[in-house]
Formats: structure tokens, sequence, C-alpha cells
């Protein structure tokens, strides 16, 4: 019986230890996330000549780069 009571504490240490790991990750994750946005390169819209981030571009098979998949549509309709 008291080696279920080590063992009880013993996982509770590691279960303590591993949650303060995983907090503290969380903690140094969240700078370079706010800065993402201020570096990020800008693309024109081959349709509207809108720009817009670069992550939300939307590109057919000639790589040309689209705001959304309407414009790319209505591109290639042409
Ligand atoms: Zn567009």
């Amino acid at each position: 019986m008291k080696l279920l009571l080590w063992a009880a504490i013993i996982l509770a240490v590691i279960w303590i230890l591993r949650s303060k790991k995983s907090a503290a990750k969380a903690d140094n994750a969240t700078p370079p996330r706010s800065t993402e946005g201020a570096a990020e390169a800008m693309l024109s819209c081959a349709h509207c000549k809108t720009y817009f981030p670069a992550s939300e571009a939307v590109f057919d098979s000639s790589h040309t780069a689209f705001c959304c998949v309407e414009h790319r549509r209505q591109h290639a309709a042409h």
C-alpha cells in the first residue's frame, strides 16, 4: 500500500513539472507571433490589383497570385 502512495506522489510531481514546462513554452511562443504580420510580404491580386498578405494568397497553375479563390476563378474565365 505504501508503494502505491509513492507511485501516486511521483506521478503527481511529474504531472506538475510537465504542466509548468508547457506553460513556459506557451509564454516563449507568444512574442514571435505578435510580430508575424509586420514582416510579412505583400502580394498584388492579378484580378483586382488589391494588396494582401502573401500567406493569404491563392495561386493558379502558372503561379499567379490572387486575393481569393473567386478572383482566381474569374481571372481564368477571361
Ligand atoms: Zn482580387
